[in-house]
């Protein structure tokens, strides 16, 4: 029979299975039943919306069976099963799990415990057998197929018999080495251990057989063998426990059960409502980044049961997009189990449920900052820029709700402070709350439009994300305080007006002198007062920033929107008496001077130079 060969990346975490140094290769028993349980779902799920199908739940399981004389470990599951096509494109391609990509990245750190935290999938069962068999029938489906494999030399497919719907995996578990006993994949009460440590959730019987001598009734003397079926999980789901009967370890196996993340989850909320709704929820606050959060494929949603039962994997209308990152599940004996995707949608207890869900991830966040403010400037490292979005989405309609959960750099305090520490450290008479925006913290400590502002001694909060001043737009004001930015024409600080007012009378001419040679680009030049050591800064006159213009700029359809920018010139710098000189008796070397000082200003600004060749040109001449 013709050998296929496995798709490249899934060749690669093969070998890392096979050759594996991982001290915990018992998860693969995890894995297999995972994968059980989440077939019988799929059958589940199925029979909710389809009236031929009924769930009859007596008649799903999960079998475990272990045969020492052929040295085979065998699980078996009545789920939905697979079809041929689907034992090739399932197991001869790494699914989405997206393990391999996580091991790369960790590739670096404490790497064999990592594997045995997260999910490795299929292929885990290439740690502790050197065949790995795999005969399924797909539900619908009469013919069954065998597939097989041992491991990198690929893989055959051919039909076969199965009586019944659902998929049989036979491990022939390896020879015993060295280093390694791999006999105990094979003995009923270690398999039982495994599974009570990774599986006791699983929510169908996980069955196994067990086999013991027991003295004879009415016999002191004589013994019987007897064979006896164990249901080894206890199935009781994890949030119908009290809380104080589960540990942090207990939260955080479930998380890592559920696939809900790769990481140690930063927060875990238990909630058991009994008021006006009625519910059962965990939820947690990943850690890190999902790989996909920031892209059109992230889909947020609690797994919702009706009364212990799966009826949705991502029910997106339990959460609101600011705290789309919230992973978990929600339980309700209110929600009726036949109701559809539509009816969901418009169900009042579940409107209920979600706006109860989102006070409660608030109530949570806003004690871890309170709180735990290290672990909060974690949780916000991640999704902070997520609830800046949550602010300017919706035209405001959450900002009241977010605003005490931003945080922002702080010129003064050098780390991230909130808008209420701000506030409440504002000088009597200092007016507005002050922010610059730019690419990075170190680039706005120097940009030359802070200094009059700092020069004051004013906390300046620096903005870095390209959502900041929009979600601050949104906001208009904090504690009745207006936001400005350094590079706003008026900063409401008036006691260098004099001197600017009287500097812009007197060089009326020059100013429009330069204005008028640099055609439209800036709609005045004009004596800056907040200049205090920088020759030349440019600054916005109208609403639209110089940093929201170039956001703008790089989205569709917004090619040409421009801020109405002003050309400042420090008046009190020497290089202003080289255009004062040059306006008296060199024209020539005044439109020089204009062009690169307008120039020098973009490259301040981050924006780029129109000609940069003309711009070298320009020094060039400047230096002969
Ligand atoms: P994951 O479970 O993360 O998708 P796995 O490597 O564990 O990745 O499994 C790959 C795929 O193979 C599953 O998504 C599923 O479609 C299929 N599969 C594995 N085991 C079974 C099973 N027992 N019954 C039905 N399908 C299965
Ligand atoms: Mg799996």
């Amino acid at each position: 029979m013709e050998k296929k060969q496995f798709q490249a990346e899934s060749k690669r975490l093969l070998e890392m299975m096979i050759n594996s140094i991982y001290t915990q290769k018992e998860i693969f028993l995890r894995e297999l039943i995972s994968n059980a349980s989440d077939a019988i779902d799929k059958i589940y799920y199925k029979a909710l919306t389809d009236d031929n199908l009924v769930f009859d739940k007596d008649s799903y399981y999960i079998q475990v069976t272990p045969d020492k004389a052929n040295r085979t470990l065998i699980i078996t599951d009545t789920g939905i099963g697979m079809t041929e096509e689907e034992l090739e494109t399932n197991l001869g391609v790494i699914a989405k799990s997206g393990s391999l990509a996580f091991k790369k990245e960790n590739e670096s750190k404490d790497g064999h415990d990592i594997i045995g935290q997260f999910g490795v999938g299929f292929y885990s069962a290439f740690m502790v057998a050197d065949v790995v068999t795999v005969v399924s029938r797909a539900l619908g489906s009469d013919t069954a197929y065998k597939w097989e494999s041992t491991g990198a030399e690929g893989y055959t497919i051919e039909p076969t018999t199965k009586a019944t719907v659902g998929t049989e995996i036979t491990l022939k578990i390896k020879s015993n080495t060295e280093e390694e006993n791999y006999d105990e994949y094979l003995e009923p009460y270690r398999l039982k251990a495994i599974i009570k440590k990774y599986s006791d959730f699983i929510r169908y019987p996980i069955k196994m057989e067990f086999t013991g001598k027991r003295p004879k009734e009415d016999s002191d003397s004589e013994f019987e063998d007897y064979t006896e079926e164990q249901t080894v999980n206890s199935m009781v789901p994890i949030w119908r426990k009290n809380k104080n009967e589960l540990t942090a370890e207990d939260y955080e196996k479930f998380y890592h059960e559920k696939h809900y993340g790769f990481d140690k989850p930063i927060k875990h909320l238990h909630v058991s409502a009994d008021g006006a709704v009625v519910y059962q929820a965990i939820l947690f606050i990943p850690e890190n980044i999902p790989f996909d959060y920031y892209s059109k494929e992230y889909e947020k949603g609690l797994e919702l049961y009706a009364n212990g039962v799966l009826i949705m994997n991502k029910c997106a209308d339990l959460l609101p997009d600011h705290f789309s990152f919230v992973k978990g599940m929600v339980d309700s004996e209110s929600l009726s189990l036949n109701i559809s995707r539509e009816m969901l949608q418009h169900d009042r207890q579940l409107k209920l449920i979600a706006k109860n869900i989102s006070s409660k991830i608030k109530g949570a966040l806003q004690s871890m900052l309170k709180d735990e403010r290290e672990q909060y400037e974690k949780f916000y490292k991640s999704f902070g820029r997520q609830l800046k979005f949550g602010v300017y989405s919706d035209y405001g309609a959450n900002k009241d709700q977010l605003q005490d959960l931003l945080l922002f750099y702080s010129s003064k305090e050098k780390k991230l402070v909130t808008l209420d520490e701000y506030v409440s450290r504002m000088p009597e008479e200092q007016k507005y709350i002050y922010y610059a925006s730019g690419e990075s913290n170190e680039r706005i400590e120097k940009l030359p439009q802070t200094e009059l502002v700092a020069d004051k001694g004013f906390e300046i909060l620096y903005f870095t994300d390209d959502i900041d001043e929009f979600a601050i737009k949104m906001l208009m004001t904090y504690k009745e305080k207006e936001f400005k930015s350094v590079s706003s024409g008026d900063l409401g600080i008036e006691a260098d007006n004099k001197e600017e007012n009287e500097a812009n009378t007197e060089y009326k001419d020059l100013f429009e002198y330069m204005q008028s040679q640099l055609g439209g680009k800036v709609s005045e030049v004009k004596a800056s007062k907040r200049l205090k050591s920088h020759p030349v800064c440019l600054s916005a006159a109208g609403d639209l920033s110089i940093e929201m213009e170039k956001i703008l700029k790089t989205m569709p359809n917004n090619a040409d929107v421009k801020a109405d920018k002003v050309l400042e010139i420090n008046v009190n710098h020497t290089v202003f008496q080289s255009l004062k000189d040059a306006f008296a008796g060199d024209k020539e070397k005044l439109n020089l001077y204009t062009a690169l000082l307008y120039n020098q200003a973009l490259l301040i600004e981050g924006l780029p130079l129109q000609d940069p060749v003309e711009f070298t040109n320009d020094i060039c001449k400047i230096m002969v």
